[in-house]
């Protein structure tokens, strides 16, 4: 099976150091496996995501030096995939309807955080059936129902052997939201599946998240690919870095004059 990578921005903000270096990460696998780099357009969110930033962000990845082929994905005009894929998991019973506010998931008492920050799902709703579909349907997030206690194991290309306990580790997490938008989790698994996709190389930050696609490649009767996740930089404070951060923004350091091969040696 030949190696299918990708690179999959989000075009909120400028691209920032540790992008860089997780991008050129993925098109160093690719090209030392002799395979294929593709980039997906992460563009699901109207609000967050603005078309100056696609443009600035593809602007900055071709001076980096990166390259990929053609098409680019754009996960926007996809709607109607995610939606399928939604009903498949909502009819099959993995879903159930919440309409808990962010506010009563954090004020539940014993809601403690998965280890990416989200307050794990105090499990108000989970006992709710998706069918029959509530009627009218109010303003509901649907939630995957984690198999509570079971390990989800992965071996990471680069942190190797990981596991994370369903329930304990992260909870029901969204897939399909109330403002009708697939959640990340959705559209991440069936566009990697559906760009057939061998390894996802990415920041270390979604090292969790892998163990709920997995959950969700299961459910969906998918192939999972291989993952390979980069460690996060950090600034001077120890913080990690952050669309914020316009001083290591790939634009700052090139307007300061770095070369792409500068950047490489502040990364190494
Ligand atoms: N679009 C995500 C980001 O910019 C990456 C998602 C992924 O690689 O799975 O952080």
């Amino acid at each position: 099976m030949s190696y299918i990578g990708r690179i999959a921005p989000t075009p909120t903000g400028y691209l920032h150091l540790g992008h860089a270096r997780t991008f050129w990460t993925a098109q160093e696998r690719a090209q030392a496996a002799g395979g294929t780099l593709l980039y997906r357009n992460e563009d699901l969110d109207p609000q967050r995501c603005k078309p100056e930033f696609r443009q600035t962000t593809l602007e900055d990845l071709h001076w980096l030096g990166l390259r990929w082929e053609e098409p680019v994905m754009h996960q926007s005009e996809r709607m109607a995939h995610y939606r399928t894929a939604f009903e498949q998991l909502r009819d099959s019973g993995h879903l159930f309807p919440c309409d808990c506010s962010r506010r009563d998931i954090r004020e539940a008492t014993t809601a403690p955080h998965s280890e990416d920050g989200d307050p794990i799902y105090p499990g108000t709703c989970r006992s709710r059936s998706s069918n029959p579909i509530p009627q009218p349907a109010p303003d509901y997030n649907w939630r995957f129902r984690v198999p509570e206690g079971e390990v989800v194991k992965f071996t990471d290309g680069h942190f190797g052997p990981q596991q994370f306990v369903a329930g304990t580790d992260f909870g029901d997490f969204p897939v399909w939201q109330k403002n009708n938008l697939p959640s990340y989790q959705l559209a991440v698994t069936l566009d990697d599946a559906t760009m057939g996709i061998t390894e996802v190389v990415r920041g270390a930050d979604l090292l969790v998240s892998t163990a709920r696609q997995l959950l969700l490649y299961r459910a969906l009767g998918l192939q999972g690919p291989e993952f390979f996740h980069c460690e996060l930089l950090c600034d001077e404070n120890g913080e990690r870095l952050a669309k914020r951060h316009d001083a290591l923004s790939l634009r700052e350091l090139r307007a300061q004059g770095k070369t792409p091969e500068a950047l490489r040696e502040m990364w190494a």
